[in-house]
């Protein structure tokens, strides 16, 4: 995946780029990601946090996980789109959208996180490594 990456919201008044390598790209399938997705996973960027840098406001939503980490998804105020999460158990890192991404096919999934909670319908890639749920 490229050092550098740039993206956006749907209607633009929220951007970003981020100045580092992702350390991987995956798929969630969580209940959280369904539910903010409207679909069956999304695919999410591991960056640095020191790596990101958002120009435009973002709203937050917070939520507690099944870990007991709080974990607050940020998206654009005006037209909703998703644009990271972070957790407050991991605080370097940022959790980037992949559908946010000028060009999306620059990320490159290497496993599938919480697949026990997988839809039937949303066919996995069965040459990923699956985890039932966050990879120790
Ligand atoms: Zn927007
Ligand atoms: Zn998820």
């Amino acid at each position: 995946m490229p050092d550098e990456l740039r993206g956006s919201c749907l209607c633009g008044s929220v951007t970003y780029e981020c100045g580092g390598p992702p350390r991987v790209a995956l798929h969630c399938h969580c209940r959280s990601c369904q539910k903010t997705s409207g679909s069956g996973h999304t695919t999410i960027l591991v960056v640095s946090a020191d790596d990101l840098q958002v120009t435009g406001t973002l709203s937050f939503h917070q939520r507690e996980a099944d870990s007991g980490n709080t974990v607050t998804r940020g998206f654009c105020p005006a037209c909703g789109s998703d644009i990271y999460s972070q957790s407050s158990g991991h605080e370097g890192q940022v959790y980037l959208r992949a559908s946010s991404l000028d060009d999306p096919n620059l990320a490159m999934p290497a496993m599938a996180i919480y697949a026990d909670q997988a839809i039937a319908w949303d066919h996995m890639d069965e040459g990923l490594p699956r985890f039932p749920g966050m990879p120790q």
